[in-house]
């Protein structure tokens, strides 16, 4: 799953901050196979927590995760991909395709 490599990041774990990942996407090739503690702490949590679905795509604004509709500033970061960012309700990591 694509989105799984976004939770390989780099950074501090600053709680329920957002994760500081350099970019989406297979290009981090140094990194290939490394996954910070924190992001795979994250990930296995939520995965654990929310029936084996740790992220949830984006819809017109909308989580798919639980349906509400993000704030535009959550949605631009989501859309950046320089973050992982989390959905504030379900707390999913949000991709937008
Ligand atoms: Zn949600």
């Amino acid at each position: 799953m694509e989105v799984v490599a976004a939770a390989r990041a780099q950074g501090d774990d600053q709680g329920d901050g957002p994760v500081r990942v350099g970019r989406l996407g297979r290009d981090r090739r140094e990194q290939s196979g490394v996954v910070d503690a924190g992001s795979a702490r994250l990930y296995e949590a939520l995965r654990s927590s929310r029936q084996g679905m740790a992220v949830a795509k984006v819809e017109r604004g909308i989580c798919q995760g639980c349906r509400i509709t993000l704030p535009v500033s959550v949605l631009q970061k989501a859309r950046s991909g320089a973050v992982i960012v989390q959905c504030s309700s379900c707390e999913r990591i949000l991709y937008v395709s």
